[in-house]
């Protein structure tokens, strides 16, 4: 029988809600039997989710979303099949946990101006040993009163142009993309749509991401209409990278991003887990 494929999600590592094993079982439950763990500038859910997986009797496929900077935008650049143990890598993800570290810290001083104390005391302690990203200071904002949901915390707060929102220089999309084949793994452009480039921009960046040595784009992502994946998939031909598929799953409750629940790849594209 062939697979079950879930090639992009994240875990307690970084901003997921479940820890790496409860988000295994979720994907079997779900009817995965290939899931590729990708947290945010981290390998650190890996090891247990790969024991995990084994016990459960799917594939743990191990995997990791990086931050890239490209010109003024952030990139998300999905690698899969990677080595988490690759001292290239390693080192590339201790620059980025520690960029991620600062902001976090500017974040807060820019939340603390605004009458809102304790933001990176309180989310050190949520995050534990895992990344601190902007969704757990949307989670915050929300327990505190300040936003009502989550987007409503990055539309008032955290997003571009918002009070608490600042710039951050990751890595360059090239080294990115380098580290992730120095660990002997593929590198996905994640969600394309969601950048919110224009046709000339998203074709500069996918030539860019080509020309470091990327070789897939995320063609079905979590929510992605018919017509989301007829774009990307345009995409995926005009540049000859390969599919991916990924839910991008962070946490239980809507219904409509879970785990597995992904559309078929249209006909005639090449999946990317042909390369692992
Ligand atoms: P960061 O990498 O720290 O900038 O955080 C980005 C993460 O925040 C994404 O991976 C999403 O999980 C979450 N996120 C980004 N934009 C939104 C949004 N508009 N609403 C809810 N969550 C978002
Ligand atoms: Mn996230
Ligand atoms: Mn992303
Ligand atoms: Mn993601």
């Amino acid at each position: 029988m062939s697979d079950i494929y879930d090639l992009h999600s994240h875990s307690t590592a970084s901003d997921g809600a479940l820890s790496p094993t409860e988000l295994v079982l979720r994907a079997q439950q779900h009817g995965v039997t290939a899931l590729a763990l990708t947290d945010h500038d981290t390998t650190a859910g890996l090891r247990e989710a790969t024991q995990a997986a084994e016990c459960a009797g799917i594939r743990l496929i191990p995997g990791i979303e990086l931050s890239a900077s490209f010109e003024s935008h952030c990139l998300h650049i999905v690698g899969l099949n990677i080595d988490p143990q690759h001292p290239q890598l390693l080192e590339g993800i201790a620059k980025q946990q520690l960029i991620r570290d600062q902001r976090a810290q500017k974040i807060a001083e820019k939340l603390a101006k605004k009458g809102i104390a304790d933001a990176y005391s309180t989310l050190k302690d949520v995050a534990g040993n895992g990344e601190i990203t902007r969704l757990h200071f949307a989670d915050f904002l929300v327990s505190r009163g300040y936003a009502e949901t989550a987007q409503d915390a990055f539309d008032r707060y955290l997003s571009k142009g918002k009070p608490a929102y600042v710039p951050t220089v990751w890595a360059s999309l090239a080294d990115c993309v380098g580290w992730i084949r120095d660990a002997g793994g593929v590198a996905v452009l994640a969600h394309p749509l969601r950048y919110k480039l224009s046709t000339k921009w998203i074709n500069k960046a996918l030539v860019a991401f080509k020309t470091a040595g990327g070789e897939g784009i995320e063609v079905v992502t979590g929510r992605a209409s018919v017509d989301d994946i007829r774009l990307s998939y345009l995409h995926a031909t005009k540049h000859q990278l390969r599919a991916s598929v990924g839910s991008d799953f962070h946490a239980p409750g809507n219904q409509w991003l879970e785990l597995g629940r992904l559309a078929a790849l249209p006909d005639g594209a090449a999946p990317i887990w042909q390369l692992f």
